[in-house]
């Protein structure tokens, strides 16, 4: 499960994302812009749910529209990880998502353009999330 959050939606980067995992060779399988909601983040970031940069984590992801995707390929889950780079952008490898879009804003929050489950467990747990059973529904949703 990758989601494009807030300030790479802002930066008009959705496409530029998606292009570099379908040119790695994944397939997006869903595909949805949404708002979350703060019960969603929290039940998203519960991992994080003690460190210091929560709330702040939480309201950055509140602070604007976000694209949460499913992206299917063998290994996905590490490729996409390797892709986006580390978490501070900062650091993140030259070549990666947050490396080569992304730099320090000084926030509380690391903006970092992308979020990647890091495990089949977890990306279980944020599709359910973030897509609940909308999943080829055919159901279509309209940002706002
Ligand atoms: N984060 C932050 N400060 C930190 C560590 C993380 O603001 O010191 C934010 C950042 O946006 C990161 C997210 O919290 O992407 C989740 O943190 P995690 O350590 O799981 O990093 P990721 O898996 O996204 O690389
Ligand atoms: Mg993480």
């Amino acid at each position: 499960m990758v989601l494009v959050k807030p300030d790479g939606v802002r930066r008009n980067l959705v496409g530029e994302v998606i292009s570099r995992i379908e040119r790695k060779g994944y397939s997006i399988s869903a595909l949805k812009m949404m708002n979350a909601d703060r019960a969603m983040l929290e039940r998203h970031y519960a991992e994080h749910a003690s460190k210091p940069f929560f709330e702040p984590l939480v309201e950055f992801m509140l602070s604007g529209s976000i694209v949460a995707m499913i992206a299917e390929g063998n290994r996905v889950i590490e490729g996409f990880r390797l892709l986006a780079g580390a978490t501070d952008p900062t650091v993140a490898a030259p070549g990666t998502i947050r490396g080569d879009l992304g730099c320090d804003q000084g926030t509380e929050a690391v903006q970092n353009i992308v979020h990647g489950s890091d495990s089949v467990e977890s990306a279980n747990r944020e599709i359910e999330i973030f897509f609940g059973g909308s999943i080829g529904s055919g159901t279509v949703e309209r940002n706002t």
